[in-house]
C-alpha cells in the first residue's frame, strides 16, 4: 500500500479508524521542525497548536532529540516496577523541587494526562479516606471514566459513555466575561456543601488554573486562594491540574504560581516531555505516600525515553528562558489581535502568557456565541497554511498555543493568515 499522499491516507483513515477519534484538520504530517509542519504533499504549515500545548520547546528540539536518542541506544523499557533507572528518579526529584510551595514533595510518573488525574484521585482518596470529588463546570480532565466524570462538558466528551463513577460534583467556575464573579462561585460551592455533599465526605477539589478545553478561562488568583482556605478549613485536598498550563506555557513554570498557592497534589503532562507520552503526579510527600505498596504505577509509567526527554525539556526551558518568552509571545499576540481585521467578531481577548484566546460572538454580545465562525476559521486557516485550534463549552473560542520557541516572524506570518481568513469569512 502506498500512503504517500494526504488523499490516500485520509481515504484509508475513513475505513481504518473510527469517527469517535476526531480530527481538527485534514493535515497528514510528514515532518516537523520547531514551529512548522510539512505534510506528505510537501505543504508547509505554521503551528499555533504545538500538538495541544505539548511541544512547548518546539517540534524535535535538537537537545530533546539528542537526549532521547542517547537513551534509546541504552534501553527503551524495563518497567520501573521491574528494574529502576536513574532518569525516573532524577526527574521525580526535579519536579519535587520545581512544584510550587515549600512542603517536601514526591512524584510518581505515568503516561497520559488522564492517567495522572486518575492517580491523583486515587491518592487523595487513600489519604483522606473520603470519596467525594468536586470539579468545575467547563472543566476537562481526560477521557477515562473518572476523567469524564470530572469533566464539566457533556458533548462530545461524555455523551453515550456513562454511567460514570459516583461521588463527583460540579461547582460553578468563575467567569467574569459571562457574569459569574468569584463571590458567586464561592457561594455556589457553599451551596453544594448544603445541598449535595457534606464537606467532611469530600476528598478533593480539582481545578485547572486556566481551563483549557473549556475556553481558556482564567481562574482569578483570589478564587484559587479562597479555594485553598476552604480546603484547609474542611480537610479537603486541593488538586491543581496543570496538564495544559504547565511547563512555561503561561509565563511561569506552573500557572498556580500566579496565585501563590501550594497544591496538595498537582497533575502534569503535555509540555513535560516535548512530545513523548509522559505525565506526573507531584504532591506533598505524606499524601503521596498514602497509597499501598503496589497500588500505583503501570507497565509504561515513567518510560525511560519520556524521562530523558523531560529532563532535556527542563534544561531547554531554563536555557532559552521560555517563561519570559511566553510572556513576550502573549503580548505580541494580544497587540495584534486587538487590531485584528476580525475585531468586531471578537467579544473577548484573554491570555495568561502564551495561553491566548479570542472568544467569537455576534453583535458584541457575550450571550451570542459564534461557533460557526470559529469552525470556519480553523478550516480556512488550515487551507492557508496555519494550524489553529478551537475550544470552549460553546465551541466559539479560538486558542493559540504556539511553541514557546517560535520566532516573531512566524507569529506575524501566522497572524497575517488569520487576518486574511477573518476578511474572507467575516462578511458571511
Ligand atoms: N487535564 C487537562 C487540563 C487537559 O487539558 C487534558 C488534555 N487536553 C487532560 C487533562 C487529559 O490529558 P490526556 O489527553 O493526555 O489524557
Amino acid at each position: 500500500m502506498t500512503l504517500t499522499t494526504s488523499r490516500s491516507v485520509l481515504e484509508l483513515r475513513k475505513t481504518a479508524v473510527p469517527q469517535g477519534v476526531g480530527n481538527i484538520t485534514n493535515i497528514v504530517c510528514d515532518r516537523a521542525e520547531n514551529s512548522e509542519i510539512w505534510d506528505v504533499d510537501g505543504r508547509r504549515y505554521i503551528d499555533f497548536a504545538a500538538g495541544i500545548a505539548v511541544v512547548n520547546t518546539g517540534h524535535s528540539h535538537p537537545k530533546v532529540k539528542a537526549a532521547v536518542m542517547a537513551q534509546l541506544e541504552k534501553f527503551s523499557h524495563t518497567c520501573f516496577h521491574v528494574a529502576q533507572y536513574p532518569g525516573y528518579v532524577e526527574l521525580a526529584d526535579r519536579l519535587n523541587h520545581l512544584a510550587p510551595g515549600g512542603s517536601p514533595k514526591k512524584t510518581m510518573l505515568v503516561s497520559t494526562g488522564a492517567e495522572a488525574v486518575e492517580n491523583a484521585i486515587k491518592i487523595a482518596r487513600a489519604h483522606t479516606g473520603r470519596s467525594g470529588i468536586i470539579s468545575f463546570t467547563g472543566a476537562f480532565h481526560g477521557r477515562t471514566m473518572m476523567g469524564m466524570a470530572l469533566t464539566g462538558k457533556v458533548t462530545p466528551y461524555k455523551a453515550g459513555f456513562g454511567p460514570f463513577p459516583p461521588e463527583v460534583f460540579h461547582a460553578q467556575f468563575p467567569n467574569p466575561y459571562h457574569g459569574v464573579s468569584v463571590a458567586e462561585s464561592l457561594a455556589a460551592l457553599e451551596s453544594l456543601f448544603k445541598v449535595d455533599v457534606d464537606p467532611s465526605r469530600v476528598a478533593a477539589i480539582i481545578l485547572e488554573p486556566v481551563q483549557g478545553e473549556g475556553g481558556f478561562n482564567i481562574a482569578p488568583a483570589a478564587f484559587i486562594q479562597e479555594l485553598r482556605k476552604l480546603c484547609d478549613a474542611h480537610g479537603i485536598l486541593l488538586i491543581i491540574d496543570e496538564i495544559q498550563t504547565g511547563f512555561a506555557r503561561t509565563g511561569k513554570m506552573f500557572a498556580s504560581e500566579y496565585a501563590g498557592v501550594e497544591a496538595d497534589l498537582m497533575t502534569m503532562a503535555k509540555g513535560i516531555a516535548g512530545g513523548f507520552p509522559l505525565s506526573a503526579v507531584t504532591g506533598k510527600a505524606e499524601i503521596m505516600d498514602a497509597a499501598n505498596v503496589g497500588g500505583l504505577g503501570g507497565t509504561y509509567g515513567g518510560n525511560p525515553l519520556g524521562c530523558a526527554a523531560a529532563l532535556a525539556v527542563l534544561e531547554v526551558i531554563e536555557e532559552e528562558r521560555l517563561c519570559d518568552r511566553a510572556l513576550e509571545i502573549g503580548a505580541i499576540f494580544v497587540e495584534r489581535l486587538k487590531a485584528s481585521s476580525g475585531k468586531e467578531h471578537i467579544g473577548n481577548i484573554r491570555n495568561l502568557g502564551a495561553m491566548i484566546a479570542i472568544e467569537l460572538v455576534k453583535e458584541g454580545d457575550a450571550d451570542q456565541p459564534d461557533a460557526d465562525l470559529a469552525k470556519a476559521l480553523v478550516a480556512a486557516a488550515s487551507e492557508q497554511g496555519l494550524i489553529l485550534l478551537s475550544c470552549g463549552t460553546r465551541g466559539n473560542v479560538i486558542r493559540f498555543l504556539p511553541p514557546l520557541t517560535i520566532s516573531n516572524e512566524l507569529i506575524h506570518e501566522g497572524l497575517d493568515i488569520l487576518d486574511n481568513c477573518f476578511k474572507k469569512l467575516g462578511d458571511r
